[in-house]
């Protein structure tokens, strides 16, 4: 594909803008760098409401954003769920902000789903893990996870903790009925193709800056994105390229010094 210039941004935020708790370095003046141009925070996690991830980054200190610039993996699981089968019934094993945002536009029924849809957060039991087995062996239900994350990264009582991610729970489903999900969230295109719909623009004009080379970068260079990782989450200063990945256009330790480099290689944008 080709690419011009990027004039559109589409954000990760856990590892970019914030840590948790923590505010990242240089993350609030990267916002108000770019707070006139195009642009779309996009996260895989489904817990949080846009609403409660705007509210978030309120807290840490930033200027709140619209939450209408914020796309989580639980919206763009219930738009794609609409777009493959309008009025669609589900069973939904994940945290309160996947069941909001699948209310909305779906119908929950245990006995006659079209789609189990698993997402991260509290929620899966022997009790749900079979009613899912059974909605897909013997009802043909589809099997969708909001997103393929091994692990996840939570900060509890102040001390880091690991969670398992949506790859971890939709896994035990997966193995007991032998079908592969689909995977709405990074690196998947579903979650992206979303972004670019609601920013009215084609991957080439896309800038996506993520912490993440294996979901954030993989996913949006293989789309043709331009492409932007900061070492200020998962992956840290220093460590070494994955070989089997693509390497990001622009590779950074953290905000403050990609503004930089954005301003050095497209004079004007920002
Ligand atoms: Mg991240």
């Amino acid at each position: 594909m080709h690419r011009c210039a990027p004039r559109t941004l589409l954000l990760d935020m856990d590892g970019v803008l914030y840590q948790g708790d923590r505010l990242l370095p240089g993350a609030a003046g990267f916002l108000a760098a770019i707070a006139h141009l195009s642009h779309l925070f996009v996260t895989n996690n489904p817990i949080r409401t846009p609403q409660e991830v705007a509210d978030h980054i309120a807290q840490l200190g930033l200027p709140r954003p619209d939450p209408d610039r914020i796309l989580t993996s639980a919206q763009a699981t219930a738009d794609w769920l609409a777009r493959a089968k309008p009025g669609f019934r589900y069973f939904a094993v994940g945290a309160a902000g996947l069941h909001r945002e699948l209310e909305r536009v779906g119908t929950p029924d245990a006995q006659a789903a079209d789609f189990v849809v698993v997402g991260e957060g509290p929620g899966l039991d022997y009790e749900q893990l079979t009613i899912g087995v059974n909605l897909i062996l013997t009802h043909g239900a589809r099997l969708v996870a909001t997103n393929p994350d091994s692990t996840v990264d939570a900060v509890r009582d102040g001390q880091h903790l690991i969670l398992p991610g949506g790859g971890a729970l939709v896994a035990p489903f997966a193995v007991a009925t032998g079908v592969t999900p689909t995977v709405i969230g990074k690196p998947e295109p579903l979650l992206y193709q979303m972004a670019m719909r609601r920013l009215a623009c084609n991957a080439g004009e896309c800038l996506m800056v993520g912490d993440r080379p294996d979901t954030d970068i993989a996913g949006a260079a293989r789309l043709g994105m331009w492409t932007a990782l900061v070492r200020s989450g998962r992956f840290a200063p220093g460590a070494p390229w994955p070989d089997a990945l693509p390497r990001p256009d622009l590779d950074l330790d953290c905000l403050a010094d990609l503004i930089a480099a954005l301003r050095a290689r497209w004079p004007g944008w920002l």
